[in-house]
């Protein structure tokens, strides 16, 4: 069911059309280590989003002839549950999650040091229980989380979020009305404290200034999204330690 667009998506005081100014992002929420059967595993809430991710590994590659004798098999899926969207989805995997498992997989990828893992298999699994725009870069972020949780080898967290443009207004974070009606989606992956971009995707039309300009607005909401993924990560292990 398309939903009728709205009048405008940014009002004559320059708010969205829930409230937020162009470079604001939605309320984040991140919890590590929610699943007790998961290696590890992260529960995140991106304004509507509700994402959950649960990793596994390093354990035994089945079927065995894909295991690699110098790293680790690295496997993502991401899966759309089918009340998490206004139209019921079918619980059949769609080309959209076969492409997005692999989108996913790709940004994540570049973290973790599978060589130190050699002839095993490292696999996230992730589950969208509500969507609302964003749910790859939202997914990203639960799976960093989660392969952290897991006691992962990393080099670094992934952190990511789309920007989108509504007219000629770069806006931080689109949700799923301004991802239908808006003029364009960049989704943004990167690693935080390196500094470098493991995903960049693009819908839309851009100048390459607005490109340069969405990088940044992008890069200053990932470095507040590292900050809750790594305070996340230490309150799991806070409250380990306190029952002890
Ligand atoms: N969506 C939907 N039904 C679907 C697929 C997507 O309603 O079968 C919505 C959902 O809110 C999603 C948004 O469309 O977040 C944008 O989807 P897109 O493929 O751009 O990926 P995302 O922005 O979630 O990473």
């Amino acid at each position: 069911m398309k939903k009728t667009p709205p009048e405008r998506l940014i009002d004559e005081n320059g708010r969205r059309i829930d409230g937020r100014l162009p470079d604001e992002m939605r309320p984040l929420r991140i919890e590590a280590g929610v699943l007790k059967n998961a290696d590890g595993s992260a529960y995140v809430e991106l304004g509507n989003n509700k994402v959950i991710a649960a990793a596994y590994g390093p354990r035994e590659v089945v079927p065995r002839h894909e295991a690699l004798p110098d790293r680790a098999v690295f496997r993502c899926r991401y899966t759309m549950l089918p009340f998490s969207v206004d139209e019921r989805k079918s619980p059949q995997p769609s080309r959209r999650e076969v492409e997005l498992s692999k989108v996913i997989r790709e940004a994540l990828a570049p973290a973790i040091f599978l060589q130190e893992y050699p002839r095993t298999a490292i696999e996230v699994y992730i589950n969208i229980i509500q969507a609302d725009g964003g749910t790859r870069t939202a997914s990203i972020i639960a799976g960093a989380v989660a392969l952290a949780d897991a006691g992962i080898s990393m080099r670094d967290l992934v952190a990511a979020i789309a920007v989108g443009k509504i007219g000629d207004i770069l806006v931080l974070d689109i949700n799923g009305i301004e991802d239908q009606f808006g003029d364009g989606d960049m989704p943004i992956a990167m690693m935080p404290s390196r500094g470098e971009i493991t995903l960049l995707q693009a819908d839309g039309v851009y100048t390459p200034q607005q490109i340069e300009e969405a990088i940044k607005l992008a890069q200053k909401a990932i470095q507040k999204i590292y900050a809750e993924q790594v305070r996340a990560l230490k309150s799991k292990y806070e409250a380990i330690k306190e029952s002890e």
